[in-house]
């Protein structure tokens, strides 16, 4: 048993239209979703599309304040929105952005400074896991973070585990491979405060569906999921959020 409050996060990366807003929105509005928090993170031009009250998140956000960044977004304008979360350092931004982990580190305090939540993400590609470095990779990823915010923050921060080999690619973590990084997580963070970990909420992602949340779910170290692909189906998204 844990204080920790399940949580459901959808990352709808590059897709989705205006009807699927309409869409997910009736379906999860019907649904009795009280022990649980859901937020979803359309891309940034459909946010003021949401009823009020939808939980909102973004999927980047910029590290400055304002001025001369073109295309980026600020979170002022994001809190303008009633965003109350933002994806920090998913993978596909490390590689397609070149965020590096000191990037990604000033765009988490820039998020807490303001208010939101950051749902930070962290998890190694295939190779690393391979070549036996998967606790040393995921360890210095959290170090940057820590170096530049300290232990106390991640009272507000998520944590995201997710294995790139697993992301949109069908191959989820099994339970056991997840919950063993989960538990490496929070006992990284334990060696500096055993409370602050104990309280953090660790998102498991990684081709997450309605199939499989349940069992992931379950794990000890486990508090919910960010999910990609399925989060694009709103029955599926919310079988997911039922399992959480
Ligand atoms: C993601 O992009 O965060 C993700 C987990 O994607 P998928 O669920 O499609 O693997």
């Amino acid at each position: 048993t844990n204080t920790r409050r399940p949580l459901v996060a959808g990352n709808w990366k590059m897709n989705g239209d205006k009807s699927l807003v309409e869409k997910v929105q009736s379906h999860l509005a019907q649904a009795e979703l009280s022990n649980m928090d859901w937020v979803i993170c359309p891309p940034a031009p459909y946010l003021g599309l949401f009823d009020a009250g939808t939980k909102l998140g973004v999927q980047n956000v910029s590290q400055f304040d304002s001025g001369a960044h073109t295309g980026e977004v600020s979170v002022s304008m994001l809190k303008e929105f009633g965003c109350g979360y933002a994806i920090v350092g998913h993978s596909e931004r490390r590689e397609d952005n070149f965020e590096s982990d000191d990037v990604v580190a000033q765009k988490v305090a820039k998020v807490l400074d303001a208010g939101l939540t950051p749902i930070l993400c962290v998890g190694e590609p295939e190779e690393v896991r391979e070549a036996g470095t998967l606790f040393d990779y995921i360890a210095n990823q959290l170090d940057a973070v820590l170096a530049e915010v300290g232990i106390a923050a991640f009272t507000n921060i998520v944590l995201a585990y997710e294995p790139i080999w697993a992301i949109g690619t069908g191959k989820t973590a099994s339970p056991e491979q997840a919950q063993e990084v989960h538990a490496f997580i929070r006992g990284h963070l334990a060696k500096q405060d055993s409370n602050i970990a104990a309280g953090t909420v660790i998102l498991y992602g990684g081709s997450v569906k309605g199939s499989n949340a349940k069992e992931l779910f379950s794990q000890a170290d486990v508090d919910g999921g960010l999910i990609g692909g399925a989060s694009l189906n709103p029955e599926d998204f919310l079988s997911i959020c039922l399992a959480a």
